[in-house]
């Protein structure tokens, strides 16, 4: 503005002259309707619409000065007035009121630039302020304090309420406001319109209602803080009075945000600053520097954390290292020197225990990098090297190489082989059969490599046995059990595999399935009878031979029950001696006796030996046995003979035994015979006569009876007797055979007549030889008064018949001879010499025992046999 100008035309008021054509002059009437417009500055002005329009209507509404009244009254004082523009903002003038022939003319000039400066001006201080106030406050006041500082701006521009937003990252934040209880929009839609808001300039709003709604206020003033081309930051005023100008408002705006935004920026890169040292401390990682001309700078994190200094010269540094990792370490940092990247690891001299990874780069004059905490790796590292090597060694040292081959084209290469191939086959890793082991396969097992192969391809995986050569020419069983591979899309990719050495056990399987089967032709063979049973007598196995004894097949004998063929007393004896088996004592032996239907009785040796599970409990039985029916059939005919022989030897004894009853009778007979020709019978004596010829026939009846029954077989069954009976019947055949010789029998029968199990016959055949044999002896010895006694003994479970004579007794070195078959001293046609053997053979059949002693005057024969129980 032109100073001098204003000032002229100020200083003479009352001289009417025309005003210069500077600034702007309108012309008035007394009403103040405007006549004319002139000067320089008319053009700015946005001329009201209506015809002969008033100087008020061309003023802002809020302009500064209210005229009110007319013309006359306006005079001689500055008139400070703002005009509405066609520009947009209004313009400031001053000027003053002169007289002007009837009318009057304002002379105004432009001092927009005077009140900007003079507001600058008061506002000074407030910019001063508040910079002032956001870059001292402490950090946790910084909001709080941009508050206060918005309530200050508020009071100037007379406010109802101003609010700061921030950019962040996820929108517009309301950062503080000069009233906390002031309702302004919600971000999401205050942020919506915010976006499309150039953030040029200062806006004012008065019309969109919605949003003044939002804000509770009438008009909105939004002002905008920005770096480059976006905002920053918006100051929002409510209902703003006294709107600053455009360019104080935005740097109003930057004077609050600025330093807040620096502050801001500042703390955060505090935060991250804090949390990144925190990572580095955890991670044990940190920066360094090295200036080609300088020291080794280590970031204070890392120095602490590996209680090293923070600038080392390359020897400190190198003596901080483990002395086997200084060389590389020199090495590798002579080489970055020239441009290569460093990395490496190194330890700490102190203990050796902790590990650094040093890495870094040549940038320009200064190698940097940094150092990283790798000793947990290390550690794990070197644990995972040391089950590596234990694994290794292992497999080593097994009897088992695990191979790997790569899948080309459809064939499998071979491609690594672990170290236990050496030891176990002898091949080298680089060997034609490593290469090729189809090659070492046994040429009867190549069936079976290619079987393998194809398999694995097949089926993805294989396990199967074949042979391989070894390197001297040696053949070993292998169990090959591999796997195959498939990359990502299913393709096969190598198979992994193990052959783990199974000769042994092969060959022990084999020896074992060859002397089974040598067993099994053994016992399919065998002549004898073999079978095994459940204790219950069912019959598990049962080869051919006692099949075919039992005419059936060893197939429809499985199942068979054993004690079908067995009598009820057979099979109890046969459950009694099962039960006595026990894992000590797992044999026993016995002759049975079989019944079987339609034929003959059958008599086998049987052998059983039981077969105990851990708690001694009887699984299974296994027995052999032989067919004894043709023995027990000839050893029948020799007790028969040897009985025949008995009766011929009796002969002589009955012949006077028939005599007797024959005299008897015969004199009887002649007695009445002589009474009747006399006529002297009476019939009382007569049949007196008769009576005594009954019993005499009688006698002789029962005697050729007994004799009958005597020479008859042997049942097959035992039975139960009472054994003194044999004694009795022994002496109703021999009895008056040995009155006539002069011998005399006595008997002492006992009180209760025990039972044994066996034959009566047999025993009586016992008894009969003993007799015999003592009356022999006593002929032979011609005893003065030769006797034999015989009595019964009962000892626990057990009976004896004792036979004792008078004849001298057995010389002692016969003792055991006697028994022996055909052994005698008697001359020849009159001792068999089987009397003895035969008995031996009855006694023990019975489960007794037939023994001879020396008494005071002769021989002594016990007959020792178990009681039965009747019960
Ligand atoms: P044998 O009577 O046909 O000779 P044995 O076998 O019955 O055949 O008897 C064998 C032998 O035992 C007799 O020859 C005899 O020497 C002897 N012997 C048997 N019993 C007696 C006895 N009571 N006293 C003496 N010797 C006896």
């Amino acid at each position: 503005m032109s100073g001098s100008l204003f000032d002229r035309w100020r200083a003479a008021p009352d001289e009417p002259q025309a005003p210069p054509a500077v600034g702007l002059q309108l012309w008035l009437d007394d009403q103040a309707r405007v006549q004319r417009l002139a000067g320089p500055l008319r053009t700015l002005l946005a001329l009201p619409t209506q015809a002969a329009a008033r100087v008020q209507d061309y003023l802002e509404p809020h302009s500064l000065l209210v005229l009110e009244g007319e013309p006359g009254d306006w005079q001689g004082q500055p008139l400070d007035l703002a005009f509405r523009t066609v520009v947009g903002h209004a313009l400031q003038t001053r000027g003053w009121l002169q007289r002007h022939g009837q009318g009057w003319v304002l002379q105004l000039f432009d001092i927009g630039d005077l009140l900007r400066e003079q507001r600058w001006d008061r506002q000074r201080p407030l910019f001063g302020e508040i910079g002032h106030a956001l870059r001292e406050c402490g950090a946790e006041r910084l909001a709080q304090t941009t508050g206060e500082q918005l309530q200050v701006l508020a009071g100037h521009w007379q406010a109802s309420a101003l609010c700061l937003m921030l950019r962040a990252a996820d929108g517009w934040r309301r950062y503080a406001s000069s009233d906390p209880l002031w309702p302004w929009p919600d971000d999401a839609r205050l942020q919506g319109w915010l976006a499309h808001r150039p953030a040029a300039t200062p806006v004012q709003i008065h019309n969109e209602p919605e949003l003044l709604a939002l804000c509770g206020c009438a008009s909105l003033l939004l002002v905008p803080y920005r770096q480059g081309q976006d905002a920053e930051a918006w100051l929002l005023g409510a209902d703003v009075l006294q709107p600053p100008p455009d360019d104080m408002a935005l740097a109003l705006a930057r004077t609050l945000a600025e330093p807040l935004l620096a502050r801001l920026r500042h703390q955060q890169l505090q935060q991250q600053s804090r949390q990144l040292d925190h990572l580095q401390q955890q991670l044990g990682a940190g920066g360094w520097e090295w200036p080609l001309d300088g020291n080794l700078q280590l970031d204070p994190v890392v120095a602490g954390s590996f209680g090293l200094p923070r600038q080392m010269n390359l020897a400190q540094w190198l003596a901080q290292l483990h002395p086997a990792d200084r060389e590389p370490a020199q090495l590798a940092l002579a080489q970055a020197r020239e441009g290569h990247a460093l990395g490496l690891g190194v330890r700490l001299a102190e203990g050796g225990q902790r590990w650094l990874h040093w890495a870094g780069q040549r940038q320009g004059n200064c190698l940097r990098g940094f150092v990283l905490d790798i000793s947990a790796l290390k550690q794990q590292q070197q644990q995972a090297d040391a089950a590596q090597a234990r694994l290794e060694n292992l497999i080593a040292s097994s009897p088992a190489v695990i191979y790997v081959q790569r899948y080309v084209d459809g064939a499998l290469h071979s491609d690594f082989y672990s170290a236990s191939l050496g030891p176990l086959l002898g091949w080298g890793a680089d060997s034609e059969q490593a290469r090729q082991p189809a090659l070492a396969v046994h040429p009867d097992d190549r069936p079976l490599w290619l079987e393998r192969t194809r398999a694995l391809l097949r089926d993805g995986q294989v396990r199967c046995r074949y042979r391989l050569r070894d390197a001297r020419g040696g053949y070993h069983w292998m169990l090959d059990e591999a796997r195959l591979l498939r990359d990502d899309l299913g393709q096969p990719r190598e198979v992994v595999g193990l052959w783990l050495d199974v000769s042994e056990a092969t060959d022990a399987a084999e020896r074992v399935r060859q002397s089974e089967e040598r067993y099994r032709v053994l016992v399919e063979d065998s002549p004898a009878m073999i079978c095994r049973y459940r204790p219950d007598l069912t019959l598990q196995y049962a080869n051919r031979p006692l099949a075919d004894y039992l005419q059936r097949t060893p197939e429809q004998l499985q199942g068979e029950n054993l004690g079908q063929w067995l009598s009820d007393s057979q099979r109890q004896a046969f459950e009694q001696r099962l039960a006595a088996l026990t894992p000590e004592q797992p044999v026993s032996s016995a002759e049975i006796c079989l019944q079987l239907p339609g034929r003959e009785n059958a008599w086998w040796v049987w052998a059983d030996r039981g077969v105990f599970d851990g708690d001694g409990q009887l699984l299974e039985v296994q027995a052999v046995g032989r067919d004894n029916t043709e023995v027990r059939r000839s050893q029948q005919q020799l007790l028969q003979g040897a009985k025949m022989a008995t009766l011929g030897e009796l002969a002589t004894g009955l012949v006077h035994e028939i005599n007797q009853p024959l005299n008897v009778m015969r004199m009887a007979v002649a007695n009445a015979l002589t009474r009747l020709e006399q006529g002297t019978a009476e019939p009382e004596w007569l049949e007196a006569k008769l009576r005594r010829i009954e019993a005499q026939v009688a006698r002789a009846e029962r005697l050729v009876q007994h004799m009958r029954v005597y020479g008859r077989r042997s049942l097959v069954e035992t039975q139960s007797f009472a054994a003194w009976g044999a004694v009795e019947g022994a002496r109703a055949l021999l009895e008056e055979g040995l009155r006539g010789k002069g011998v005399s029998l006595c008997l002492e029968p006992p009180g209760e007549h025990s039972q044994v199990l066996g034959h009566q016959d047999q025993l009586e055949q016992v008894l009969i030889n003993l007799l015999v044999n003592a009356r022999d002896a006593l002929l032979e010895q011609g005893r003065a008064q030769p006797w034999i006694r015989v009595r019964q003994e009962l000892d626990g479970g057990r009976l004896s018949l004792l036979v004792e004579d008078n004849g001298g007794g057995i010389a002692e070195g016969l003792h055991e001879r006697i028994f022996e078959p055909f052994f005698t001293t008697k001359p020849a046609g009159v001792g068999t010499g089987l009397g003895l053997s035969v008995s031996h053979g009855i006694v023990s059949h019975m489960g007794g025992r037939l023994t001879v002693a020396n008494g005071e005057e002769g021989a002594c024969f016990r007959v020792e046999l178990p009681l039965h129980s009747t019960s």
